[in-house]
Formats: C-alpha cells, sequence, structure tokens
C-alpha cells in the first residue's frame, strides 16, 4: 500500500476544496498559540490592531501576510512564538459614523446623553466589528485568537488610565490652554498629524488700517479677512527698513473702530504681502504665539462651530464662511479695502472627514513631550529599535526631534474617558483611578469627571505591553515576550503609532516595545496610483481569494518586492502564482504516484545518511542526485538568511526558481529514465531524493503559502504524522559536500541547452537522435555518470568520451563549455542538400530585407519625415533582420 492512501492528491489544483478546512484544522489543534516553553527563545509580534468596524484592504493583506510569514518561519525553528492580534476602538471614526447613524433616525449625540449615545456605539461595534478578524482568518493568519484584545477592552482601559496616572504623577501632563487644530465637523481637536494639507485657489485680501495721529497707514494682506474683527495688533518684521519708524505706534482696526499695537516680531516674512501682517492670537497657531510673546489680547470672533461671536452685529450668528463678505464689503465702503488679488495657499483639513481645520484655543490635556522624547531618540541612535529599511529613521527622527507637546483630549465620548475628577465646591482637580472620596483641598464630596476622552494612539501607543498584562508587572506573558522582535507596519504610520509606542514602552516598561521596526510600503495599483475609493481602483483581497486562492494573493503580494517601497499591485503576479500553485500540484502528483513504498525510502535514509556526521554515503548516489542535493542544501541556508534579514520578497524568488527551474524542469526529467527503468535498488534511490527534495522546498515555502505546501506536505511526508506548520525548519548541513558535482552538472545543463539550441536552429527533427562526442580530460568521470540523461534530455543516441579530438568529422557542431566540448557530427540528423537550399532561401530573403531597411533609413524624405518612433521602429528591425542575416551565414559556413 502507498504512503499516501490517507491524503491522495487527486484531480486537479483545487484550492477552496481545502484552504478553509486546513485553517480550521491548525485552529483546533491550537499551533497559533506559543508553547511557553521556558526552554525554548520567545518570540513576539504584535498585531497592529485594525479599526474594529474595518474592512480589509490590500494594506492589511501585506502587513497580515508579512508577518504570518515571520512568525511561521520562526515557529518552525522551535521558538516560542506569539503573534498577538486584536483591533481598536478606533475613536473619532466609529463616533463619526454613529453620529451619522442617529441623525438620520433625527437625534443628537445631545439628546441621547452620554450614557446612551456610548450604547449605540457598542452595538455599533458588535453589529460591524468583527468582520476583519474573519477576513485575516481567510489570509491564513496564525495569530493566537485566544489571547485577542480590543483597545476598550477591560485591561487595556486599566493600563490607560494607569499610564495616565504616571505620567500625571510625574509631571508630564498637564492641562493648558493652547491652540489646538480644532475640526469644526467633528467637534473635537485632532492632532498635527491628522492634518492634511490641500491646495485651494482663494484670494489675498488687501486691508488698510489707520495710524493713530497720522494720515498714514499700514497695509496688511491676508486670506481671511473675517477674522480682522478679532485683530490685536499688526506686526512687521524687526529688520524691515520700510516700517522701522512705525514700530511702537498705534493703528486703528477699522470697523470695530479699536486701537491696536504695532509690533516687530521675527517670524513676520518681509517677502509676504506688503511685509505687514494682522495679528489675531485666537485663530492662528503663529499669530497665538505673537500673542503669547507679546502680551496680546486673546479676542475670539467665532466659536467652535464657527458661528460669529457678538463683535459686530451685522455678523452675529453667521458662519464666519458666510461672514466673510459681508466683513469685505464693510471694508470696501469705509475705504480700507484696497485690492484683492488671486492666491493659492495650502489649507489643512481634517483627515477624517476633510473638512477645513480652525486652529482654536482651547482648554485641553496635553503631554510634555521633551523628556519623553529624549530617550526615544537616543534608542534608535544607538541602534536598540532599528528601523528596517534604514532610511525610515529619518522620518522617525525628524518628528521626535522637532516635537511638540501631544494634545492628548478629544471632545468625544467614544474611547477613554479622562481620569481627572473635579471637585464641584473648589474646581481642585484629582487625577486616579477613580473619584476620590472627598476633595484634599475643601473636603467636599461632589466630583465631576472630565468629559472628554483620549487621543485614539494614547491607548494604540501602550499596546505592546498592555496587551501583554501590563500594568501588572508579574503577568507571565508580559515577562515572556516584552520586548518583542519586530513590530510590521506601513511607513504612514511611523510618528502617529511607532514613534509613539517608542518613548511609551520606554517610559513606562524601561525597555523598548520591540528590536525592529519593519516598515513596507504601501500597494498602488498596476499604474502606480494609491487605491481608493473615489478612483475606484481598490482591488479587495477577499475576491482576489475567491477567484484565485490565498496562496496566490499572499504569493502576489511578497514576491518581487522590497520591504520599504511601495508595491505595484500587477493583475499578473495572480496567474503567476496560479501558474507556480499548479507545477507545484502537479509535480507533487507526478512523484506520488511515482514514489516506491514508504518503508522503503525510510530504510534508504537510514542506510545511507550517517547520523554522526550528518551527511550521506558518497557511493549511494547518482551525480544529478548530489547536485540537487548540494543545491538544496545552500537554498536552505539562503533562504533562513534571506528571512532572517527580512529579504522575504527575495526568498520567495529563489524558492520559485530553485523549484521551478532546477527541480521541477531539470532534476525530475533528469530522474525520468530511473524512475521507469528496471533497477528497483535506484528507483528507491530516486524517491528518497524526491521526497527529501520536495518536502524540504514545501517547509521552505510554507510561510509564504501556507495552504498548498501543507496539503502536499500531508501526502508527501513518508517519516512522520507531524503537520507542516510545526514540522521543523530545514537547517544548512556544512557537512554535506557535492561541490564538484553541482559545477560538473551545472556545466552539463549548459551544454545540454545547447545542444537543443543547435537542434532548433537546424531545424533537425526530434526523431533524429545525434552522437555526442565528449572532449574533456578533467570530468570525463563526471559525464559518464550522467550519460543516461544526458542522452534523454540532449536527445542523443550515442555518447563517446575523448580526451583529444580525434575521429571527429569536420561537419560536427560543436557545443563548448570551459573544460568540456561537445562535438555533434551532423550526418543522418539532415539532408545537407535540403538544408543548404533552405538557408540559401533564407539568406536571400534576409539579405532583400536588410538592402529594403538600409535604403530607407538612407532616405532624406523618410528620415526627414517621420515620426522618430517610426524610424526607431525601423532601426530595430533592420538590427534584427542583420542578426539573423549572420547566423545563416554562420549554419551555412558550418554545412560545408
Ligand atoms: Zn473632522
Ligand atoms: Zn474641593
Amino acid at each position: 500500500m502507498s504512503n499516501n492512501s490517507k491524503h491522495n492528491l487527486e484531480g486537479k489544483y483545487e484550492p477552496k476544496e481545502f484552504e478553509e478546512e486546513i485553517y480550521k484544522n491548525w485552529e483546533e489543534k491550537g499551533y497559533f498559540k506559543p508553547s511557553m516553553d521556558k526552554t525554548k527563545e520567545s518570540y513576539c509580534i504584535m498585531m497592529p490592531p485594525p479599526n474594529v468596524t474595518g474592512k480589509l484592504h490590500m494594506g492589511h493583506a501585506l502587513d497580515c501576510s508579512i508577518q504570518d510569514a515571520l512568525i511561521r518561519f520562526k515557529r518552525m525553528q522551535g521558538y516560542n512564538t506569539l503573534w498577538l492580534p486584536g483591533s481598536d476602538h478606533a475613536s473619532i471614526s466609529t463616533e463619526l459614523k454613529v453620529v451619522q447613524k442617529i441623525r438620520s433616525e433625527g437625534k443628537e449625540k445631545k439628546d441621547l446623553g452620554r450614557e446612551k449615545f456610548i450604547e449605540e456605539c457598542w452595538d455599533w461595534t458588535h453589529l460591524y466589528g468583527g468582520t476583519i478578524e474573519k477576513q485575516q482568518r481567510r489570509l491564513g493568519a496564525s495569530c493566537d485568537w485566544e489571547r485577542r484584545r480590543f483597545t476598550l477592552d477591560k485591561g487595556l482601559s486599566d493600563a490607560v488610565v494607569q499610564e495616565f496616572v504616571n505620567l500625571y504623577n510625574d509631571g508630564l501632563i498637564y492641562r493648558g490652554k493652547r491652540m489646538v487644530n480644532w475640526c469644526p465637523e467633528c467637534h473635537t481637536a485632532v492632532s498635527d498629524a491628522e492634518v492634511e494639507y490641500k491646495e485651494e485657489a482663494s484670494h489675498l485680501w488687501h486691508i488698510r488700517y489707520k495710524i493713530k495721529d497720522s494720515d498714514k497707514y499700514v497695509e496688511v494682506a491676508t486670506t481671511r479677512p473675517e477674522t480682522m474683527l478679532g485683530d490685536t495688533a499688526v506686526a512687521v518684521h524687526p529688520e524691515d527698513e520700510r516700517y522701522k519708524d512705525i514700530v511702537g505706534k498705534t493703528c486703528i482696526l477699522p470697523i470695530m473702530n479699536k486701537e491696536i499695537p504695532i509690533i516687530a516680531d521675527d517670524f513676520v516674512d518681509k517677502e509676504f504681502g506688503t511685509g505687514c501682517v494682522k495679528i489675531t492670537p485666537a485663530h492662528d497657531p503663529n499669530d497665538y504665539e505673537a500673542g503669547l510673546r507679546h502680551n496680546l489680547e486673546f479676542v475670539e470672533v467665532f466659536d467652535d462651530k464657527t458661528i460669529m461671536g457678538d463683535l459686530w452685529e451685522k455678523v452675529k450668528g453667521m458662519k464666519a464662511i458666510d461672514a466673510r463678505p459681508v466683513v469685505v464689503e464693510e471694508l470696501e465702503k469705509i475705504d480700507a479695502l484696497v485690492s484683492i488679488e488671486d492666491y493659492t495657499h495650502d489649507v489643512g483639513k481634517c483627515e477624517r472627514c476633510k473638512t477645513t481645520i480652525e486652529p482654536r484655543i482651547s482648554e485641553q490635556w496635553f503631554v510634555k513631550m521633551k523628556t519623553l522624547a529624549e530617550p526615544a531618540v537616543k534608542a534608535v541612535e544607538n541602534g536598540d529599535v532599528k528601523f528596517v529599511p534604514k532610511k525610515y529613521e529619518n522620518t522617525y527622527f525628524s518628528w521626535m526631534r522637532n516635537i511638540k507637546d501631544w494634545c492628548i483630549s478629544r471632545q468625544l465620548w467614544w474611547g477613554h474617558q479622562i481620569p481627572a475628577y473635579y471637585c464641584e465646591a473648589c474646581g481642585h482637580i484629582h487625577v486616579g483611578k477613580e473619584a476620590p472620596a472627598k476633595c484634599e483641598k475643601c473636603g467636599k464630596t461632589e466630583f465631576r469627571q472630565d468629559e472628554d476622552t483620549l487621543d485614539t494612539w494614547f491607548s494604540s501607543a501602550l499596546w505592546p505591553f498592555s496587551t501583554l498584562g501590563w500594568p501588572n508587572k508579574d503577568a507571565e506573558d508580559l515577562k515572556m515576550f516584552y520586548p518583542t522582535n519586530v513590530l510590521v507596519t506601513g511607513y504612514d504610520i511611523i510618528f502617529f503609532w511607532v514613534a509613539r509606542m517608542v518613548f511609551s514602552g520606554l517610559y513606562a516598561m524601561k525597555d523598548k516595545p520591540f528590536a525592529d521596526a519593519l516598515i513596507h510600503g504601501i500597494v498602488r495599483d498596476a499604474q502606480g496610483r494609491k487605491m481608493s475609493k473615489s478612483l475606484g481602483n481598490g482591488i479587495d483581497p477577499l475576491e482576489v481569494i475567491e477567484k484565485y486562492s490565498t496562496d496566490a494573493l499572499r504569493f502576489s503580494l511578497i514576491s518581487g518586492t522590497t520591504m520599504g517601497n511601495d508595491i505595484r499591485y500587477l493583475p499578473e503576479k495572480l496567474d503567476q502564482a496560479s501558474n507556480f500553485a499548479n507545477k507545484l500540484w502537479n509535480a507533487a502528483k507526478f512523484i506520488s504516484m511515482n514514489l516506491v513504498e514508504t518503508n522503503k525510502i525510510v530504510e534508504f535514509r537510514d542506510e545511507n545518511y550517517i547520523n554522526n556526521n550528518k551527511t550521506y554515503k558518497d557511493e549511494a548516489f547518482k551525480i544529478e542526485d548530489k547536485w540537487i542535493l548540494n543545491r538544496l542544501n545552500k537554498l536552505v541556508k539562503d533562504i533562513t538568511q534571506n528571512i532572517n534579514n527580512y529579504d522575504l520578497g527575495i526568498a520567495l524568488d529563489n524558492i520559485y526558481a530553485f523549484i521551478w527551474n532546477e527541480f521541477c524542469d531539470w532534476y525530475i526529467e533528469m530522474v525520468k529514465p530511473r524512475l521507469y527503468g528496471n533497477d528497483e535498488k535506484d528507483k528507491v534511490c530516486v524517491s528518497y531524493v524526491l521526497s527529501e527534495v520536495f518536502n524540504t522546498t514545501m517547509k521552505l515555502l510554507h510561510p509564504f503559502m501556507p495552504f498548498i505546501t501543507t496539503k502536499i506536505y500531508r501526502s508527501l511526508n513518508c517519516y512522520d504524522n507531524i503537520d507542516l506548520m510545526i514540522s521543523e525548519w530545514p537547517t544548512y548541513n556544512e557537512s554535506i559536500k557535492f561541490e564538484k558535482e553541482e559545477i560538473a552538472v551545472e556545466k552539463i545543463k549548459e551544454i545540454i541547452i545547447g545542444i537543443r539550441n543547435i537542434r532548433a536552429n537546424m531545424n533537425i527533427h526530434p526523431s533524429k537522435k545525434e552522437t555526442l562526442i565528449f572532449v574533456t580530460e578533467k570530468y570525463a568521470k563526471e559525464i559518464n555518470d550522467a550519460k543516461e540523461f544526458i542522452l534523454k534530455l540532449g536527445l542523443g543516441e550515442e555518447l563517446i568520451i575523448q580526451n583529444n579530438k580525434d575521429n571527429i568529422t569536420d561537419n560536427a557542431v560543436s557545443v563548448l563549455s570551459d573544460e568540456i566540448a561537445v562535438f555533434m557530427p551532423l550526418e543522418g540528423l539532415i539532408d545537407f542538400e535540403e538544408e543548404k537550399a533552405r538557408l540559401e532561401k533564407e539568406k536571400t530573403r534576409l539579405e532583400g530585407e536588410v538592402a529594403r531597411g538600409e535604403k530607407m533609413l538612407s532616405n532624406p524624405g523618410f528620415v526627414n519625415k517621420a515620426p522618430e518612433e517610426k524610424i526607431n521602429q525601423e532601426k530595430d528591425k533592420l538590427a534584427n533582420y542583420k542578426k539573423m542575416l549572420e547566423e545563416v551565414k554562420n549554419q551555412l559556413a558550418n554545412l560545408k
């Protein structure tokens, strides 16, 4: 009975029939869980938590394929591996969606109240959450689902509160009035990183302010005339000669008829407009800073929804944008408007809702960044945390070295409510896990918790340790897996997330969160454009899986790509992947049909593998066996090194090339005569090599194409019943030294290719077999050993080996490799006269083409008038004809 009775590979490759079943089987057997074996080294990856209500896109699929490849590799290497999954509550985006939903039901957030609204958010989360998790399973993600975490679950919320309290007690969190980026639509402060800049066509309004007690004016230019109602100064550059004499004077703010000072400040750009700017400290970040420096008044023109206040009756209650023409009209009427010019500038937009961001002063909570950033910069400088590729540390440094305090409060309800409690009686602030029993200042007992919640990134910054049990420092997982090994993410969130994890880890754990930050690019369409809803060029990974397979999708994302670079998603790659899978399937089927019984293979191994030397008995194998075993041994070394260096694209392409070109196209073809022959002992040898090589390549390929490899390995592995994903990763064996055989076979391959080319060029019918005369001194033995497959693959009938050129007819054609020459007498292979006639005819035709081309290209009428493209085409054609003619002439010379 054959070894593969249990798992036959029958019929065509139909991935749908087994991918999901295999995944279920892995999970049921608990393969995704760490072994928790303390004698083994740990290896841990934290999955970047996607939005809980998100859907899988190509970026996730790439992320997931990379992490899964790494974790599978390390698991097979025997590490105690943990890949921890989870999801993020995504405060702004979830809250926005829920607000829209209740609005469509005619309700507003404030009507519902906090508690009810949060209930709605949870309902939403439960309704739409979990989709992405199912999709990650479909991708084959071998993460430990039992350890999955959610940023709003109990443990992670405790971690957030603890971190806040610690930072506050260390003086690293403070509450202050600050200018923040305000989104009037989301109705919350957003961080600098959440503002996108977009070029917009607008105008520059030139307005003149009268200088007090003089006939003179200062002219200012602004893109936002409506804010002039809140101007509290006019500023010039201190070295601007034009305005030296007016600094320190006072001017009159039109409409408001209010006296404001003219100040000098370095930040003014002499080249912008008139070199004279209005200062509105409440509505512009630069003006805000200037306002602080010069002790100016902060006058709010409009509120947090951009509704105009009561500075000027005529625009009171209007939206700021609608107040603009009213203000401009008034300025014109009172002769304060000088001119209006067209002007294009960058406008900050809310990343979530695309509304124009309003800089606004408000009371917010901040994290003091300077002290936290310092060690985080050092950790990367001294190599404690490595960016792969290294160039991305520049992105990190430029952010961290110029870091501003981090505004962490958000005027949202969905998220971690800030653990600050205000005494209702005296306003004293208590920060802690809960409200105190009584106020430490006034002794009263009524408290109100801060309404705001924390920036989503505050909780995700703690992800590498909060998920492992922190703040419980004795948590087993935390001790075992922190610091983690590698963080895999896109370059677009280096400062949002990577940087924040580094300083948070160093602060809370006194240790880096991960050793390596592996940064990948984004997935673009075939034309290099970003995939987006509006362009409609996105590709749904699930559709690809449906149409092709998970393995094909994973292959297409990793093959040919370099870490850190953007990926052009070429659909051809899916066909390439499918062809490859089919090739594997067919090779596996061929092998399983032709193998001898399992026990004979095992016996062969035990007899010929010398365990104490870890090598093979030399006499057990033929030259081609030694060649492929040697090639395989080197492949193992290369792939292991590639994956360790995160060169996943190179690793996959190397395995692909080995299986396709060396194993299938050469080795299997070389050994067919032996498999079909009568030497039973030799059949055992071939069976051993076929299964050894193919099973090993299945292991090497497993991290990238986990399903088909598992399926094939089940059917071909004849040594044990261990599943591929928990089998041992192959190791390079230094004792295997079939170097000489490898070199010889490489030369023989070259010669066989040469022979095939000659036969093709000379139109030799496959039924006509040639005599091959090998002239070599050095490789006589190897060629003799390879005789059988040389004759088969080179279509030869007889093979002669000699050490000189005696007795070789003059018309023999030759193939040369260094130290080996092969001669092929042509008698009997071709009809000389017929072949000569054919070549002469071809020669005449080509000479005609060359003449035509040369004539055309020397005709000024053509060369001067034809489009360049056409001329180049003709040039290429001519060169090609010349080359063909040369070949035909050579062949004719050979015949003579
Ligand atoms: Zn917004
Ligand atoms: Zn109090």
